[in-house]
């Protein structure tokens, strides 16, 4: 996948990326953002919705057992609107391995470039 396509990029709200496991780390307001949309208090949000990173230098949101972000709903991000820097700036300026195979968008434009 080159930067020439990437440049195309549309997200098909396939939602895989919020089933990879792996951290979404917050940024600095990002908890106090989320937590206000929420209308949770910020401790209460941090305790039930976030873990310490290992580097124990940031924040990250919670995963359900089976990997996947605990903000995923059966109709997509429940915090779509406020959602974490991180998910917003995928895949165009980072990507997980094997993101060729995995992001609907991305399989859908590796067809195209095989034909
Ligand atoms: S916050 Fe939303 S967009 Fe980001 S990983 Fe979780 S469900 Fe996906
Ligand atoms: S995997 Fe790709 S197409 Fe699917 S929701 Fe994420 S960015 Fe969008």
């Amino acid at each position: 996948m080159n930067a020439m396509e990437l440049s195309h990029f549309k997200c098909l709200q396939c939602a895989a990326c919020c089933r990879q496991e792996g951290y979404v780390r917050l940024e600095k307001n990002e908890a106090d953002i989320i937590a206000d949309f929420l209308s949770m208090d910020i401790h209460y949000f941090i305790e039930t919705c976030t873990v310490l990173t290992k580097d124990r230098l940031a924040l990250s949101l919670m995963e359900k057992e089976n990997g996947e972000c605990i903000f995923l709903t059966d109709t997509g991000c429940r915090i779509n609107c406020v959602k974490p820097r991180q998910c917003l700036e995928f895949p165009v300026k980072w990507k997980f391995k094997d993101f060729e195979n995995i992001c609907a968008w991305a399989k859908k434009a590796s067809e195209k470039s095989d034909d």
